[in-house]
């Protein structure tokens, strides 16, 4: 530690690096000009925004924080859409990764049946699961697939709090069985059950492989 301080002592710029700099009375970060010291405190320290948008009412700490909060969220500069949500984004990378992690499937095919007098009803959809993407283990990936299309289901069906949900999936990888899971309140109905049952009914078969078409079924009573 001596020896460090020494040289730096000795150093003939040293002096010279922090002859001109302003220290933070809070936090002793040091600034050059005496401003942007007094700027740093009001921003971090007492946390004030003094740059307020015109267009909404929300206020930013730094004339360059409001600058970049105005083409972000008043000129929608995010001229890359998502062809499955429309969800939109600035860079093509982000749109690329979005996809990647978001999407690991399509929908191919809806096909409801309704029985309004008994309040049930058998929701069909016939999803085209995309390969694994790269660098994405298949444990993640068969999660992720499996999350998205609970997900599908309770947003399509929006399902109330003691309605009953149960599912049946159906895929070429188990053609003897289907992966059956009996009705319960929607809430009970989460992915570890879902994929609980699924390594259940493929145990036997050795070369399991979900790519490609899954039919499910999302059987729904409305209480
Ligand atoms: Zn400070
Ligand atoms: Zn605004
Ligand atoms: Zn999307």
């Amino acid at each position: 530690m001596r020896t460090y301080l020494f040289t730096k002592i000795l150093d003939p710029n040293f002096f010279s690096l922090y002859k001109n700099m302003f220290g933070c009375p809070v936090c002793n970060k040091p600034f050059s000009r005496k401003y942007s010291v007094k700027g740093h405190i009001l921003t971090v320290h007492e946390k004030q925004r003094p740059y307020p948008c015109d267009i909404c009412p929300k206020k930013l700490s730094t004339k360059s924080s409001l600058k970049r909060h105005k083409t972000v969220i008043h000129e929608n500069r995010k001229p890359y859409a998502c062809d499955s949500c429309n969800k939109k984004f600035a860079t093509k990378y982000v749109l690329k990764r979005h996809k990647i992690n978001k999407h690991l499937f399509e929908v191919v095919e809806n096909r409801p049946t309704e029985n309004k007098r008994f309040r049930f009803c058998d929701n069909r959809v016939t999803f085209r699961i995309k390969p694994i993407p790269e660098n994405m283990s298949s444990l993640v990936w068969f999660n992720k697939v499996f999350e998205g299309i609970l997900q599908y289901f309770k947003k399509t069906y929006s399902p109330g709090d003691n309605d009953m949900v149960g599912l049946t999936i159906h895929n070429s990888a188990f053609p003897d069985r289907d992966a059956f899971i009996s009705m319960r309140r929607h809430k009970d109905l989460d992915v570890e059950t879902v994929i609980k049952t699924i390594s259940n009914v493929c145990q036997s078969n050795t070369s399991f492989n979900i790519t490609g078409d899954l039919d499910v079924c999302y059987k729904q009573i409305k209480m």
